[in-house]
């Protein structure tokens, strides 16, 4: 099954979703990493240990 990630910060009390940056077209082949857009928090920079993500299937019709 197909799952769509969606990323979390609780760098606050209110628990924000991580935001995907636009990468300009040529920058980079990678995708782009979501970021917290209170704190700046990613995935792989998380050094308050914030960053939570959740699995939300994908349901196709
Ligand atoms: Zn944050």
């Amino acid at each position: 099954m197909d799952v769509y990630r969606r990323w979390f910060c609780t760098c606050s009390s209110t628990r924000v979703e991580l935001a995907y940056e636009a990468i300009a077209e040529g920058e980079t082949d990678e995708p782009g990493e979501p970021t917290c857009p209170r704190c700046g928090a990613t995935p792989s920079s998380d050094p308050r240990r914030t960053v939570s993500y959740e699995d939300v299937p994908l349901f196709k019709d």
